[in-house]
């Protein structure tokens, strides 16, 4: 699990994991809400309103996805296409640190006012997901075309080809005068394995997994964004026939982790000349994509944060 677990005293109503599980159906499941930490992430670019559009849908499925994690490490999701948006990749550590960026071509994006899905944006591609668990233990922990219409689509099928356990999600994202705002839901069903299970026939399984998604599906875009209407309240009202149980929620916040260390390490995997073509009046100046701070150095050796 990612993120700080927030004890019962802290009001926090956005920015949020909440875990939960569905006791007469062997179901456990994520509800997300990101608000702040959307703004944040954002304001530390300058994007067009639409790709700030998948921006912050991208990141509400991704802190989805690495909820789901049960050991340490950071999880990235990698979309890449041959649309107007080539490349955005959004990452969370253990700690619930969060960031992104996205590369884009700004002559070839939709009109502002048009709505943008993943697939108007990304054209051809695909969806990758890596766990990284430290020195040299990085793993693929699937891949799966960009097929659909919105980011859900594309993580039905990456549930479909990659989850071995029964997985269902359902996501939005929206731009509000205050800010933006996401919200997403996951549920999957328990592994056979699991002490809290009840005994059941495979046709009982098939019905309450049946059930629980048509309830799922049932969660309007508005429900998922409304900061009124707490992820608690929201759960009860989507699952209470399912005996619907809360643990602690788990804060997300914005976080970088480069450094001045780690610009020095990669330059030093890099060949002299292509150094060279880094430099700027002489400088070396390298720009962290995901939260825009800049490292220079005269000298290739010691790098200052400007
Ligand atoms: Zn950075």
């Amino acid at each position: 699990m990612i993120g700080t677990v927030l004890d019962a005293a802290t009001e926090l109503t956005i920015d949020l994991i909440q875990p939960f599980q569905l006791d007469v159906s062997n179901v456990r499941g994520r509800a997300v809400r990101l608000g702040r930490v959307l703004d944040e992430v954002l304001a530390l670019h300058d994007y067009p309103r639409q790709v700030e559009q998948v921006v912050a849908e991208a990141a509400a499925g991704t802190v989805l996805l690495a909820s789901l994690l049960k050991y340490d490490g950071v999880f990235t999701l990698q979309a890449k296409g041959d649309g107007a948006v080539s490349m955005l990749v959004v990452d969370v550590t253990t700690a619930g640190d969060v960031r992104a960026y996205a590369r884009f071509d700004a002559d070839r994006l939709p009109p502002a006012d048009q709505p943008a899905t993943f697939q108007s944006l990304f054209g051809e591609g695909y969806l990758a997901f890596t766990v990284d668990q430290g020195e040299n233990t990085e793993g693929y922990q699937g891949i799966v075309a960009l097929t659909g219409q919105t980011l859900t689509d594309c993580l039905a099928h990456y549930f479909e080809q990659s989850e071995q356990l029964l997985t269902a999600a359902k996501l939005a994202a929206r731009r509000y005068p205050d800010g933006w705002r996401a919200g997403a839901v996951l549920i999957q069903h328990l592994p056979e394995e699991d002490e809290g299970r009840i005994p059941k026939t495979p046709a009982d399984n098939e019905e309450d997994w049946r059930r629980v998604t048509i309830l799922m599906n049932t969660v309007a875009e508005v429900e998922l964004l409304d900061r009124t209407l707490d992820l608690n309240s929201l759960l009860y009202r989507l699952f209470h026939e399912e005996q619907v149980r809360v643990f602690p929620p788990h804060a997300i916040q914005r976080g970088c982790r480069c450094s001045a260390e780690r610009v020095e390490r990669a330059l030093q995997s890099i060949p002299a000349g292509e150094i060279e073509e880094l430099k700027v009046d002489g400088e070396i100046v390298v720009t962290c994509e995901f939260c825009s701070t800049r490292y220079t150095s005269e000298d290739g050796v010691t790098f200052d944060k400007r």
